[in-house]
């Protein structure tokens, strides 16, 4: 992987701008590390596609599996594609070209940092979903790389509570949670049922950002009534703005196949190449698919509606 040189804009007042700097280049690459093979293949794991096949409504008579370009018809027909932008709080590179993109996508926030208020703001001011992009224990890695406010799974159910609370008590508009790493914690039942109970009771739902393919959260979430939505396909675990378009063409595979794909880029050291990809893959695939929040999808896959209710 291509390891930026610039450096993080650092202030005094806060320590962990470079550990999230680093974290959030990691985010994806640390179970990539992560000897389970874990790697842009297994996004796309039989045991994915099993489980998306379960998850996936009857293709539409007009979206059936082989027809790559769909005519535009009315919304409710088309294939959609939910992009999640991950680690949006601390004022990281690619920021304004992200808020820039012309079509909807969700903010996912860190808690507790310097623009983390602001981000989920500005995001809900456009008209964006807003996840509280939550620090979760990885299987490998520092925990500093985590960042403020971390889950970890040698905390007490009350900690766990504690923590889960106190994040999306930090991040304004949120109406879900996603994983920032986590490899362990979504392999983790206790953990994960508590995250998933204050879910639950917030009336919010969980994001599988899937960074490790023998999560347990999907299953569980199921199981507790709560959407099962997870992560189809990282967009920039190579950060080039080549890479990531390609990445898009899969995204609209996807999603025409199974007709809606959930997909995850980066703010961070190459966020504006990021950016840049799905900028040009927007206007490739605009015509096929319909770009929608997460909100969205969530309600018409899963007819869930969610009970917070947002000024
Ligand atoms: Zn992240």
């Amino acid at each position: 992987m291509k390891k930026g040189k610039r450096m993080v804009k650092r202030t005094k007042k806060y320590f962990y701008p470079a550990a999230i700097f680093i974290a959030a280049t990691l985010c994806t690459a640390v179970p990539a590390a992560g000897g389970a093979g874990l790697s842009e293949n297994v996004h796309h794991s039989a045991g994915q596609k099993a489980a998306a096949a379960l998850l996936a409504e009857p293709a539409a008579p007009n979206g059936g599996r082989g027809s790559r370009v769909q005519p535009a018809e009315d919304s409710a027909s088309r294939s959609r594609v939910a992009i999640i932008i991950d680690d949006f709080g601390n004022g990281m590179k690619g920021t304004e070209e992200m808020f820039a993109l012309p079509v909807k996508f969700t903010v996912a926030v860190m808690p507790f940092l310097p623009t983390s208020v602001k981000d989920a703001t500005r995001a809900h001011e456009q008209g964006l979903d807003v996840l509280v992009h939550l620090p979760m224990e990885p299987r490998q890695g520092k925990p500093e790389w985590l960042g403020p406010g971390a889950v970890l799974t040698r905390m007490s159910d009350a900690e766990v509570r504690k923590s889960v609370e106190a994040a999306l008590d930090n991040v304004p508009f949120a109406i879900g949670i996603n994983n920032h790493m986590g490899s362990k914690v979504t392999g983790d039942e206790r953990v994960m049922g508590i995250i998933l109970t204050v879910c639950k009771e917030r009336g919010l739902f969980f994001v599988d950002s899937h960074t490790n393919y023998r999560s347990i959260a999907g299953k569980m979430a199921q199981k507790m009534g709560l959407p099962p939505v997870e992560n189809h396909i990282f967009l920039d675990d190579v950060h080039t703005s080549g890479h990531v378009a390609k990445q898009m063409r899969l995204v609209q595979e996807r999603a025409l196949d199974q007709k809606y794909c959930v997909t995850i880029g980066h703010v961070g050291i190459q966020g504006k190449e990021t950016a840049a990809g799905i900028r040009s893959g927007i206007a490739e695939l605009k015509d096929s698919v319909e770009f929608v929040g997460i909100s969205e999808l969530v309600k018409d896959q899963w007819k869930w509606n969610s009970s917070v209710t947002l000024p």
